[in-house]
């Protein structure tokens, strides 16, 4: 497998060095960076491996142990993921298709970590929507949908598993619809029942694409493209079904179009075998050929920064202890604009302070390869960027700030306190820690008359997080105890002492200085929002 590695690692090198005269103009136009959104088990650790072995990234698919002895994945690393077998962090795949960069955010698979995967998707330029087709559209697909579609990202549609029986193709086209208010718009149709899968009727050009039986799996799927007169002698009755099936769904929704898919309202759809590597290579074509590059972007001040422009960039995820043999502190940034050259100093728009670039890397999965340069759509791993913080806007040249990265309302909430009073310091550099880092938001009140913050999250698990980190990297083991709130509202100064007076709610201030009022249920937070209408009490971003 290396020497395929290999020659994928050079010509992603070669990629990225880009000629000294290149324009990021240039450069954005051949990237593509994307990341997959699905339900877990809808099969994303299994597609982006998948993606992986096609650009060269790894020789063959499943070759990394993990998950309780199951085929591993690349991006699956840290102790507790690989314990839960779940996916709590997220990290950049990077390689070149067809002359194109590719960049593949990673994003956790557990529901209590969407708020990681919502900093995600405002890293990114479009989503691929992984969808079980004998389960259709799932709880965690469509809340992250719906983030998707706050976020004006176009969707790309992948139906997976249809090497076994699922739902009907026509079915999954209208349970989208309907779920999604977007209208699908096939380019590759399935050939063959879930459970039988032939190839792919590609609605491109008309052609079908016919799977070689018993290839794919461990490595790429061995395909022939033929005309409908070549396929039909070959798969008869069942290519015949799919024309029929392509045109009614064409006819009545159209076929794929790049303008309205960028714009939100279609989304080409592509059936796929994750696991056979049936329809992977195809879906890289159709990014490649149709989702959109890198863009200039909206800037907190209504203007917007150029991609050409000098560089700049967000951090969108903040992450220590990725490697246990070290403390260490890495940001990673979403470059957006200009060129990124390791060792050039950039500043942080939050407090005007220059961040050094020298320690520069690429991450994904345990592994950790230095960077010298990147451009637009690029994600770039900052090691040792202590003080960087989730949100924080890196520039070179004229000074820009990005909006701030939306967070989602906590619905749980705990008071954390040291097991042992005597780690103090221990306690409070860890807490700060993972609160800008954004495991959990800390907050606190004079009102409390103690120490101890109140931790919340969108999701238990992030406490998790916190018990294991404050025990294995800081050294100081804490205790959770549960509060019996809610809802989180965001408010201001002046309205907290008329909300402290209300019985069983209480107001706490985060570390950035937020004011959060907690509700025990939503029958208290209506009376006030009925009783006092001059309150302000805002609803975080993505709750609505
Ligand atoms: P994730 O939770 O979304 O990352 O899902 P995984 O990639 O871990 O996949 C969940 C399960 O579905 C695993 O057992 C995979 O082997 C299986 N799986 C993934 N893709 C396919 C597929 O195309 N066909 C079949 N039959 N199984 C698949």
């Amino acid at each position: 497998a290396q020497p395929v590695e290999d020659a994928a690692a050079d010509l992603l090198e070669a990629a990225l060095a880009e000629a000294d005269g290149t324009a990021p103009v240039e450069a954005a136009v051949r990237r593509r960076t994307f990341a997959v959104i699905s339900h877990p088990d809808a099969g994303k650790s299994t597609l982006t491996e998948a993606l992986a072995l096609h650009g060269g990234a790894i020789g063959q698919a499943g070759i990394v142990q993990g998950k309780g002895g199951r085929r591993g994945v690349v991006s699956d690393w840290l102790d507790m993921e690989k314990a839960r077998g779940i996916s709590i962090t997220s990290a950049a795949l990077q390689f070149v298709y067809r002359d194109h960069v590719v960049n593949l955010l990673d994003t956790p698979g557990h529901a209590d970590f969407s708020e990681d995967t919502y900093r995600v998707l405002t890293a990114v330029d479009s989503a691929v929507m992984l969808v079980d087709a004998a389960k259709g559209m799932e709880r965690q697909t469509m809340k992250l949908f719906d983030v998707c579609k706050l976020r004006g990202l176009p969707v790309l549609t992948v139906i997976n598993k249809w090497d076994r029986p699922g739902l009907e193709a026509l079915e999954l086209m209208d349970e989208i619809a309907e779920k999604t208010g977007m209208t699908p718009t096939p380019v590759l149709w399935p050939v063959g029942i879930g459970g039988d899968f032939r190839g792919l009727l590609d609605l491109r050009d008309d052609s079908y694409i016919a799977f070689e039986a018993g290839s794919g799996g461990a490595t790429r799927t061995v395909w022939t493209r033929m005309g409908l007169d070549e396929g039909l002698a070959r798969d008869g009755d069942v290519l015949a079904t799919a024309v029929e099936e392509a045109e009614l769904i064409t006819s009545s929704n159209g076929r794929h179009d790049e303008e309205s898919f960028r714009a939100g309202r279609t989304s080409p759809v592509v059936f796929a075998a994750a696991v056979l590597n049936r329809g992977v290579e195809q879906l890289l074509d159709i990014l490649v050929e149709t989702a959109p590059p890198p863009g200039d972007r909206p800037t907190v001040d209504g203007a917007v920064r150029h991609v050409g422009d000098p560089f700049s960039g967000q951090v969108f995820k903040v992450q220590a202890g990725m490697d246990s043999n070290h403390r260490d502190h890495v940001a990673f940034i979403r470059v957006s604009s200009g060129r990124f050259h390791r060792g050039q100093g950039v500043v942080n728009a939050r407090n005007g302070k220059v961040v050094g670039t020298k320690y520069a890397h690429r991450v994904f999965g345990g592994t950790r390869t230095g960077v010298e340069d990147a451009w637009p759509g690029d994600v770039v791993a900052i090691v040792n960027a202590s003080g960087v913080r989730v949100g924080d806007t890196l520039f070179e040249g004229r000074s820009v700030t990005y909006p701030p990265i939306p967070t989602f309302a906590p619905e749980h909430f705990a008071v954390c306190r040291a097991a042992d009073l005597a780690k103090y310091k221990q306690f409070q550099r860890g807490i700060t820690e993972l609160h800008h880092e954004g495991v959990v938001q800390t907050l606190r009140s004079d009102m409390r008359g103690e120490p101890s913050p109140v931790l919340a999250a969108v999701g238990p698990m992030q406490f998790d997080v916190v018990s294991h980190r404050m025990a294995g990297e800081f050294n100081c083991p804490v205790q959770l105890e549960p509060l019996g709130y809610q809802i989180a509202r965001r408010t201001t100064s002046e309205h907290i002492p008329a909300l402290s007076r209300v019985p069983g709610v209480e107001v706490l201030t985060s570390l950035d200085g937020d004011h959060f009022a907690l509700f025990p249920d939503r029958w208290r937070l209506q009376r006030i929002e009925r009783d006092h209408p001059e309150i302000v009490l805002d609803a975080l971003a993505a709750d609505s």
